[in-house]
C-alpha cells in the first residue's frame, strides 16, 4: 500500500514537471493563455512548488499585459491581481495592477495599491511615478511633485519623468497665486488678480455644476470624486497647454479652460465647460474610448450642430481620414484643417450612431469597453464593425 502511494506521488511529480515544461514552451511561443492552463495543471498536482507558482504568475502577468493593450481593463485587473497574489515579492505586478485599475476608471483603488506597494517596496520608481500622475490629476500638486522627485532620484533616466515633474512645478508656480474654491462637484482655481473671476466665483460654480448635471444625465453616470478645474487668461492657457488659438479648453486629468472675461463669456463658456466635463466623465467611465468617440460625445454635449459636421464631411468628399486616424490623438494630425475635419467626422459619425441605434446602444458601447475591449464592445452595441459602420455612415450621408 505504501509502495502504491509512493509510486502515485512520483507519477504526479513527473506530471507536474511535464505540465510545467509545457507551460514554459507556451510562454516562449507567447501563447499566454495556454501557458496559464499548463501551469495551473502543474500547480494542482504540486501546490507547494514555488517555481510552478512563480511561473503561473508570469503567465497571468503576460495575459494581463495583452488585455491592457487591448483595453480590456477588467481582464487586466483580474490577471495582474492574480499574478501579484501568486508572487507577492514582485512589485512590478502590483504597479501593473494599479495601472489596470486606473484604466478601469478607478483612480482611488490605484492610489491605494501604489501606497501599499511603496510601503513594502520603497525603491519602486514606477510606483512613485504613477502615484505622481494620480496626485497631479486630483490637484494635489505638492504631493505630485514629491512623488515625481522620488521616482527621479531612484531612476534618473526614466523616460518622460523629468517632463512630468516640470509640468507639476510649472502648475505649482503658477497656481501659488491662485484662489481655490469649491462647488458641489468641483474644485476650481483662478488668479486672485482677476476681478471678474473673484466677483463671479459664484456664477462660475453654478455654471460648472450645471455642466456636471447635464453630462451626468446624458451619460447616466454620477461620479462621487470631485473634478479639478483651472481657469486661465487666454495667453497663459496657450503657454501652459502649448495649444493654438482655436483650442477652447483642454482635459489632461484636470480641466483647463481659458476665460478672457467671465461677464463677456456668460453665453459662450457653458458649452466649453460641458465639453471638457464630458471628457472628465469619460476619463473615468471608459479610459479606453477612442478619440473620435470622446470628441463626438463631448461636442454633442457641448450642443454643437451635427448637421454642420455632416456638411463638413460631405465637403471633404474623398479626402476623409482613415479609421486609424480617428482612433488616435487628433493633435497627431498636425494640420488645423485635418484636425477640424477629424472633429467633424467624430461628431457626424456619433450622431449617426445615435440615430441608427439610439442612446442606449451608445452607452452600452462606452460602458462595455473596460470589460470587453473596444472592438468587441463596438460590434456588440451596434451590430457592425467600426470599419463597416464608417462605410455605412458615409454612404447614407450622401454626396
Ligand atoms: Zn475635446
Amino acid at each position: 500500500m505504501i509502495l502504491v502511494h509512493l509510486l502515485l506521488a512520483l507519477a504526479s511529480q513527473e506530471d507536474a514537471l511535464e505540465w510545467n515544461r509545457r507551460g514554459i514552451e507556451h510562454l516562449k511561443k507567447e501563447d499566454h493563455a495556454a501557458a496559464v492552463e499548463a501551469f495551473e495543471k502543474a500547480r494542482a498536482l504540486r501546490p507547494d512548488d514555488a517555481t510552478i507558482r512563480k511561473n503561473l504568475a508570469v503567465a497571468r502577468f503576460r495575459v494581463g499585459e495583452k488585455a491592457l493593450a487591448a483595453k480590456e481593463a477588467e481582464k487586466a485587473v483580474a490577471s495582474f491581481r492574480s499574478a501579484a497574489d501568486l508572487d507577492p515579492d514582485h512589485p512590478a505586478y502590483r504597479v501593473s495592477l494599479a495601472v489596470a485599475e486606473r484604466a478601469a476608471g478607478r483612480g482611488e483603488a490605484a492610489r491605494g495599491i501604489l501606497e501599499e506597494t511603496l510601503s513594502k517596496f520603497p525603491r519602486e520608481a514606477s510606483a512613485f511615478e504613477l502615484l505622481g500622475v494620480l496626485h497631479h490629476e486630483e490637484g494635489r500638486l505638492e504631493e505630485a511633485a514629491a512623488a515625481f522627485e522620488k521616482a527621479l532620484a531612484l531612476e534618473p533616466t526614466r523616460p518622460r519623468l523629468r517632463e512630468a515633474l516640470d509640468r507639476v512645478k510649472r502648475d505649482l508656480e503658477l497656481e501659488a497665486g491662485y484662489s481655490r474654491e469649491g462647488s458641489i462637484h468641483f474644485d476650481f482655481r483662478y488668479d486672485v488678480e482677476r476681478a471678474d473671476l473673484v466677483k463671479g466665483a459664484g456664477i462660475l460654480a453654478g455654471m460648472l455644476d450645471e455642466a456636471w448635471e447635464s453630462v451626468a444625465l446624458e451619460l447616466g453616470e454620477y461620479p462621487t470624486e470631485r473634478m479639478q478645474v483651472v481657469l486661465y487668461a487666454g495667453q497663459t492657457f496657450r503657454e501652459v497647454t502649448g495649444t493654438g488659438e482655436y483650442v477652447g479648453g483642454l482635459f489632461d486629468g484636470r480641466i483647463r479652460v481659458p476665460v478672457g472675461s467671465l461677464f463677456r463669456q456668460r453665453e459662450s463658456l457653458p458649452p466649453v465647460l460641458r465639453h471638457e466635463v464630458t471628457h472628465a466623465f469619460l476619463h473615468r467611465m471608459a479610459p479606453g474610448l477612442p478619440t473620435w468617440a470622446g470628441e463626438g460625445l463631448a461636442q454633442r454635449l457641448e450642443g454643437r450642430d451635427a448637421r454642420m459636421a455632416d456638411g463638413a464631411v460631405r465637403a471633404a468628399r474623398e479626402a476623409l481620414l482613415e479609421p486609424e486616424q480617428l482612433r488616435g490623438s487628433f493633435l497627431d494630425l498636425k494640420e488645423p484643417a485635418r484636425i477640424r475635419l477629424a472633429y467633424a467626422m467624430g461628431l457626424s459619425f456619433l450622431d449617426w450612431l445615435y440615430r441608427q441605434r439610439g442612446r442606449e446602444a451608445v452607452m452600452r458601447y462606452v460602458r462595455g469597453i473596460r470589460a470587453e475591449g473596444e472592438e468587441k464592445a463596438f460590434a456588440g452595441a451596434f451590430g457592425f464593425s467600426f470599419a463597416d459602420g464608417l462605410a455605412l455612415w458615409r454612404e447614407e450621408l450622401g454626396p
